[in-house]
Parts: structure tokens; C-alpha cells; sequence
């Protein structure tokens, strides 16, 4: 465990909610992937914000309205720098990694004005009948249904890259996918139904060089493993506040300016327009053309202070912590009679997700939710992949910086007493 990592006592202060007893056991908070807790910093950041600053942006000209945009402003520059953005790049708000994507898939299926309107006539779609879009088969379904849309409406192909019988993903895969024809390519940075880490550095390398516009979904990554944007060959990234020690209802679609102004907005209304006539409007320039509508002002603030508790515990230290709780996890499971442990071979990952055989991970997840241990069952949004490496449903139990070897102990000793009363 990395010296900045706070420790029990400490830890429990810092997160309050984990200060509590479930089914008469500490809670055992194990289900990260799906979100993550909060630290006090986080909550009094957006406490302070909505007792003390409240107010709309961009409209006003008294006060507190100043200050509410001024946080808003600050928070992008913040997370902007967070994610290694440089003068290339903007950073959109939008309500999480699903609407990120759904904006990219949806802004570059449809006919629109994607640079600013005024002129009347309607562009046609970026994506053209023909083009090809390169998913893996690693995608949760945020990354993949807006993409099966996209090509519905523009006539252009969906391919899949596959992966190996294990869950491991190759840049070889993708080499053949890769064609004149493909317009986009969309890759997870971590698999969250089965904890893969694929090669997405040198993935997003060759769809680049390739053509492609390239985008990708770093919900599973931002809470340890933050990808450097300027020095990654990726467009568009998007990511969730959730997920990273934010708040919920927060995120952002960050990428450079060329590939954003390709999207025609989806989110038409106030704050996105520079005039509005009673039959036509300009659009703002990015990134408010993007962010119609009053945004998450006090989520925007939650988000920036995750990102300075993160910096401030220090990356190094959350991944090497986060990743070695996997590692236990993924042995001892491993160990025990009839489990399966998904991409057992996965580094870089904080999820262990796991098939035991002849029970149902519900029943799994009831018997440990009875010891106080919080992890998720199911086919976590990600049923294509499972369905191929898993073959159905399963456990899925992820760590973040404040979980402990003894609640990994506490995991697997539920798991071995689940598997013995069930089977
Ligand atoms: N992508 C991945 C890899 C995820 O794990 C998730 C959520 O679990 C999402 C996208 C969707 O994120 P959100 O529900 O915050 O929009």
C-alpha cells in the first residue's frame, strides 16, 4: 500500500459511509465498478458550492452567478489537466460516460449543423453508407448499442474485434478489421464485465494510422489508471464522475477540437447559441455548443475535487494498491474448487469477475451481501462478452483505494461458504 494511502481508522473518516455495519459485519464495500464512494473532500467541495455559491452560469451578471461560473470554469481547467488534455483538446460535460458516448455515436449518425448553424442547410452525416465502424467485443453496452444505432442510420458497417479464448485482446486481432473503409474505431480501456486490460495504446495507434477517428471509453480506468490523453493516439475519451470518487450524474467527453466539431450537439436549447432568430440560430462555439441546457454545475465541482483527492493520494499509489487487491483476489478464487476467474492473467485492472459452477451469482451475492460484502452479480451491461467468455452471468467484485487485504480474506472465505451451501 502506497505511503499516502490513508489506513483504516482514517480511511473510514475520510468516507463516511463505509463507517457502517451490513448484516452485523463491517461493510466490505466491494463494488467499485459499478461506483465508487465518496471522501469527504468531495462532499464538502459541493457542499460549499450550493450553500455559499449557488446559482445559474453564463447568464448573470450579479454575484453569485460570477462565482458559479467562474467554479464551472475552473473545474474544466482542472479536469482538463487531470487527464493530460493539451491546447489540441476541450473538455464537454455531459451526465456520464453513456451520454459521452451516445453523443459521439449519435453527433456523427446525423444529418446536422455540426460547426454552428445560421446558414439554413442541413449538413449531411459524417458517417456515409459504406464506412465501417471497429468495436471490440470487450464493449459494455454504452459502447456499443449508440454504435449499432449509428450504423442503422448512416448505412455504415459494425465489426467486431475479437478476442482470444481467454478474453485477451491483440492488436493482431485488429490488423484485418482495419481497412480505407473504417471511419471510427471504439475500445473500453478496461473491460468491466471481465477486468481485461487490453493493449489500448497500441490499438488506438493503429486505427489512427489507419484513418480512423478514434475514441475511448475510459469509465473503468479513471479511478487508477488515468490515460494521458495528449500522448495517447484517441480523439474523443469519455469517462463518468462516479466512478472516480465524484459524484454521480457527472462526466465528461474530453478530445480534441477537430473530432469534437464533428458532433452535431444533440442538446439544442439555451446556453448553446450565439443568436436565435425565429427561424434559424448560430451556435456557440465549443465547448457550451455541446452543453445545452443548465449543466451539473455542483457535479462539474464534485468532479474537479475527485480528481485533486486522486492526484492528491497519488495514481501511482491507488494502482499498485487497487491492482495487488486484485491479484489476491484472482489467486485465492482461482484456488478454490469450480470457480473460474475471468482474464485471471489481467494487469492494470481492479475488477475480478468470476463463474462458479452450478450457482447462480445471485445466490453468491445474497450469501455474501449477508456477510457484509457489497459486490455486484449479473451480466453488468457487457452480456455480448460474457456470453462468450463466461458463458452466462457472473460475481463481479472490484476494489478501490479504500478496500484492505482482510476484506479480499472476507471475499473469498464467503465465496467458499456460498459455493458449500449452495452446490
Ligand atoms: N463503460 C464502461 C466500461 C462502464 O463500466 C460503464 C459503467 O459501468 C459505462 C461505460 C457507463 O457508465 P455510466 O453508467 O456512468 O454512464
Amino acid at each position: 500500500m502506497g505511503d499516502r494511502l490513508p489506513s483504516g481508522d482514517a480511511m473510514t473518516s475520510a468516507f463516511p459511509v463505509l463507517a457502517q455495519q451490513v448484516g452485523g459485519r463491517p461493510l466490505a464495500y466491494l463494488d467499485n465498478a459499478a461506483t465508487t464512494q465518496m471522501p469527504l473532500q468531495v462532499l464538502d467541495a459541493m457542499r460549499r458550492f450550493d450553500t455559499h455559491d449557488r446559482a445559474n452560469i453564463h447568464r448573470g451578471v450579479h454575484t453569485l452567478s460570477q462565482r458559479a461560473t467562474d467554479a464551472h470554469e475552473a473545474a474544466r481547467a482542472r479536469l482538463k489537466a487531470f487527464v493530460g488534455a493539451d491546447e489540441r483538446h476541450e473538455l464537454v460535460f455531459t451526465s456520464g460516460t453513456t451520454e459521452s458516448l451516445n453523443l459521439v455515436a449519435q453527433g456523427l449518425s446525423l444529418p446536422g449543423m455540426p460547426s454552428g448553424g445560421g446558414e439554413g442547410a442541413l449538413q449531411p452525416a459524417w458517417l456515409r453508407p459504406g464506412d465501417e465502424i471497429v468495436v471490440s467485443a470487450l464493449e459494455h453496452h454504452a459502447n456499443l448499442v449508440p454504435w449499432q444505432l449509428a450504423t442503422r442510420r448512416s448505412g455504415a458497417r459494425l465489426r467486431v474485434v475479437q478476442p482470444d479464448a481467454e478474453g485477451r485482446l491483440a492488436p493482431e486481432a485488429l490488423a484485418p478489421l482495419l481497412t480505407p473503409r473504417t471511419r471510427v474505431f471504439a475500445l473500453t480501456a478496461c473491460a468491466n464485465g471481465s477486468g481485461e486490460r487490453p493493449p489500448y495504446e497500441a490499438m488506438l495507434a493503429m486505427a489512427r494510422d489507419a484513418g480512423a477517428l478514434t475514441v475511448l471509453d475510459a469509465a473503468q480506468a479513471m479511478a487508477h489508471e488515468v490515460p494521458a490523453l495528449a500522448s495517447l493516439a484517441c480523439d474523443l475519451m469519455a469517462f463518468s464522475g462516479h466512478k472516480m470518487y465524484g459524484p454521480m450524474g457527472i462526466g465528461a467527453l474530453v478530445g480534441r477540437r477537430d473530432a469534437l466539431d464533428r458532433l452535431v450537439p444533440l442538446r439544442l436549447g439555451g446556453d448553446m447559441v450565439e443568436w436565435v432568430s425565429q427561424t434559424d440560430a448560430g451556435f456557440a462555439e465549443l465547448p457550451q455548443r455541446l452543453e445545452g441546457g443548465t449543466p451539473n454545475v455542483c457535479g462539474a465541482i464534485g468532479l474537479a475535487a475527485a480528481a485533486q483527492f486522486i492526484d492528491g493520494v497519488g495514481r501511482d499509489a491507488i494502482a499498485a494498491h487497487v491492482e495487488a487487491l486484485r491479484e489476491h483476489a484472482a489467486a485465492a478464487l482461482s484456488a478454490l474448487p469450480g470457480v473460474r476467474v475471468l482474464a485471471r492473467h489481467a494487469h492494470g485492472s481492479a475488477i475480478v469477475s468470476f463463474v462458479v459452477d452450478d450457482v447462480h451469482p445471485h445466490d453468491i451475492g445474497t450469501v455474501l451481501d449477508g456477510r457484509g460484502i457489497a459486490v455486484r452479480t449479473g451480466w453488468h451491461c457487457a452480456q455480448p462478452l460474457l456470453e462468450r467468455v463466461a458463458h452466462g452471468p457472473t460475481t463481479r467484485a472490484s476494489f478501490a483505494l479504500y478496500n484492505t487485504h482482510d476484506e479480499v480474506e472476507r471475499l473469498v472465505e464467503g465465496v467458499a461458504a456460498a459455493v458449500e451451501m449452495l452446490r
